[in-house]
C-alpha cells in the first residue's frame, strides 16, 4: 500500500515541527498537511484533531521507532522531582515586585518573572533545576 500515512499527532504546532524535523533528519520524507491551517486558525485544533505528521507508508514503521526513541529519550532526561519521582513541574514566581505594586497602587500584577526554581506539580517540593536534573530516581 502506497500513499502517506499518520505516523503522530500533536496539539503544540512546535512539538510537531521538531518531530517533523527530527525524521526529516533521519531521511524521511515528513509532511504537516494542518500546519497552515491550523496556524491560522488555532482554535480549530482540538476539533480537527491536532498537527498530524505524515510519512510515507513505506517509512511508517521506522518513524514510529524514531519518535517512539525519541520520546523515551526525553523522559529519561526530564528532570524528576527527588522527593517524589514526579515529572511534571510549575515554574516558581517571585512575589516580591507584584507584592509591591499591590501595596503602592493596588494593582494586580500577574507577569511575574520566574525564578530559577521549580515546583513539583505532584507533591509541592521547590527545587532548583539544577537539583532536578542531579537526583534522578
Ligand atoms: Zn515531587
Amino acid at each position: 500500500m502506497t500513499g502517506l500515512r499518520q505516523a503522530a499527532l500533536f496539539f503544540d504546532a512546535e512539538e510537531a515541527q521538531v518531530a517533523a524535523g527530527y525524521l526529516r533528519a533521519n531521511d524521511i520524507d515528513a509532511l504537516l498537511p494542518d500546519h497552515n491551517s491550523l496556524t491560522a486558525m488555532p482554535h480549530y485544533r482540538v476539533a480537527l484533531g491536532g498537527y498530524r505528521v505524515l510519512v510515507p507508508s513505506f517509512d511508517l514503521e521506522k518513524a514510529h521507532d524514531l519518535l517512539a526513541k525519541a520520546e523515551e529519550t526525553a523522559e529519561e532526561e526530564a528532570p524528576h522531582c527527588w522527593m517524589c519521582g514526579g515529572r511534571k513541574f510549575a515554574p516558581v514566581k517571585t512575589w516580591f515586585p507584584s507584592a509591591i505594586l499591590l501595596l503602592l497602587i493596588g494593582l494586580i500584577f500577574p507577569f511575574a518573572k520566574n525564578t530559577p526554581n521549580l515546583q513539583c506539580v505532584n507533591c509541592g517540593s521547590r527545587l532548583s533545576r539544577e537539583e532536578a536534573v542531579k537526583h534522578p530516581t
